[in-house]
């Protein structure tokens, strides 16, 4: 047999995503919502998807449902562009902004797609580090932006695995020294409430990253959409792929979103749990839970990787980060369901006191 040639130079050092999904009874390691989408709306979602016709490519641009997201967030539809989950868009971005003789800031350690996406498309990545405290040095990046090189950059708003909030302040800031384009994702906002979305009138620069995974729970759905300037938006427009939204999934979405409110119980139920869980690990001894406006919770220990295995000996899946870069002996759990989290609670509580 031939051999092939060898892939883009580029693709070298990376390693496809793997969010190791292992089989579990818990799931708390992928952020989802423990709260699956409920039967009166699968059953209109059934009945939009049934009138749907199947032969027919769908609208490129999901115009309906961006349409009602533009009316929610008091924009126009040339302002909202959705894309086959966030991930999708990020992608976007990497290719209209990215590139061979172009630069990304990244702030690790945060979500590792942007990272990726960044090499993938031959861009150049410039780090800076966060604080010890994972909060973004805020100093240092608006010292870095001031050179001037730097083409697009994510301010994850909570940062993802880390939890916390960017400060409002210091986005303004950043978006008054730089012309580089600065995303500010979003994906987690219904659990922190807290948006840049009242500043994207006055600054070009600034595009908003929002997921339909995550507080709307269809992760297994894929829809994701960016809230921006209009001339921001035809660009990514331009790398974006001509169908990449499937018909099922904009009538899925335009259902939920119709029916946003009703998630709001969820949600609420999320935040208290949150606070529930971030208590409970606190009082474990040697383990140090971060701060987190999401819907999960860093945290630190000794022997992180072992707990992580005797977490899911125990049927329990978290995210292992430990030997992530500069987050070594940390751990991931999401917040599921208060059954889940107590189940979780005590396993490690259990595993914690059996190794003293
Ligand atoms: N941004 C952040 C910070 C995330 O954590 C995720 C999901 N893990 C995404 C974007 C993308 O989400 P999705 O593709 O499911 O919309």
């Amino acid at each position: 047999m031939r051999s092939v040639r060898g892939s883009a130079p580029q693709l070298a050092n990376l390693v496809p995503y793997d969010p190791k999904y292992l089989p579990a009874e818990a799931f708390l390691s992928a952020n989802e919502n423990p709260h699956d989408v409920d039967q009166d709306i699968r059953h209109e979602i059934m009945r939009e998807v049934k009138r749907l016709p199947l032969n027919r490519y769908p609208d490129p641009l999901a115009n309906d449902l961006r349409d009602m997201i533009a009316e929610a967030n008091g924009l126009d539809r040339d302002q909202v562009l959705v894309g086959n989950g966030g991930d999708e868009l990020l992608f976007d971005m990497a290719l209209a902004w990215g590139g061979p003789g172009r630069t990304f800031l990244n702030l690790p350690p945060t979500f590792s797609v942007y990272d990726n996406n960044a090499r993938l498309t031959g861009t150049t990545v410039v780090d800076v580090p966060r604080c010890a405290d994972y909060s973004i040095d805020e100093d240092a990046v608006l010292a870095r932006v001031a050179q001037g090189d730097i083409d697009y950059l994510v301010v994850t708003s909570p940062n993802n695995p880390t939890g916390q909030l960017a400060s409002e302040a210091f986005i303004l800031k950043l978006l008054d020294c730089t012309d580089a384009l600065v995303m500010v994702d979003e994906a987690y906002f219904e659990f922190s409430r807290q948006t840049m979305r009242p500043y994207l009138d006055r600054h070009k620069n600034l595009v908003i990253l929002r997921t339909f995974s995550k507080a709307f729970s269809l992760a297994g759905v894929r829809m994701g959409y960016l809230l921006g300037d209009a001339d921001v938006v035809r660009e990514f427009a331009k790398v974006r792929q001509p169908y990449s939204v499937d018909a099922v999934s904009q009538a899925v979405a335009r259902v939920v979103y119709r029916n946003r409110a009703k998630f709001e119980p969820g949600i609420r139920r999320i935040i208290e749990e949150r606070a529930r869980v971030i208590e409970g690990l606190r009082k474990i001894p040697g383990v140090k839970p971060f701060p987190s406006d999401a819907n999960y919770v860093l945290f630190c220990m000794e022997d992180a990787a072992r707990a992580w295995e005797a977490l899911y000996a125990r049927g329990i899946l978290v995210r292992d980060l430990s030997r992530a870069p500069h987050l070594e002996g940390c751990l991931r759990v999401s917040i599921g369901a208060p059954q889940e989290n107590d189940r979780f609670l005590s396993a490690l509580r259990d595993i914690v006191m059996e190794k003293r």
